[in-house]
């Protein structure tokens, strides 16, 4: 838990958000800025700043994100027509919140490569 992160204030629920899933690990909650009709963020409840920070001590998290991820995509509907899952890392990945978190998007065709 970092105290002046927005995302570990929505995992303790502090700040109030549509828990789309939730689990022991993880939560997944709809992005305010919406980029596509399903735009979901999946974060861990555990404050990791980014995916640069992860090591082989993250491993189990990381596969079982990537799960979860599958697992929402499907309670979603997504996983017939497809989905893109996207983890913005540091300045040049376009991140704006320092605490590790899965997009997953959906509903419309994406484009290729991203800009
Ligand atoms: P990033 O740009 O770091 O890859 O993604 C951060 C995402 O968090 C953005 O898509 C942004 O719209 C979303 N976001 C920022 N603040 C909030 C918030 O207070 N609530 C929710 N649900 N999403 C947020
Ligand atoms: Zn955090």
């Amino acid at each position: 838990m970092s105290t002046d992160c927005l995302f570990c204030k929505i995992a303790k629920g502090d700040i109030p958000v549509t828990r789309v899933y939730e689990d022991e690990y993880s939560l997944c909650f709809p992005d305010i800025d919406p980029k596509a009709p399903t735009h979901l963020l999946l974060i861990p409840k555990h404050h990791i700043p980014s995916h640069a920070q992860t090591t082989v001590e993250h491993r189990q998290l990381l596969g079982h994100l990537l799960e979860a991820a599958a697992e929402v995509a499907r309670m979603e509907g997504l996983d017939a027509k497809g989905y893109r899952i996207v983890i913005n890392t540091g300045p040049d990945g376009g991140q704006s919140v320092n605490h590790l978190h899965l997009h997953i998007l959906g509903g419309r065709h994406m484009a290729w490569p991203p800009g």
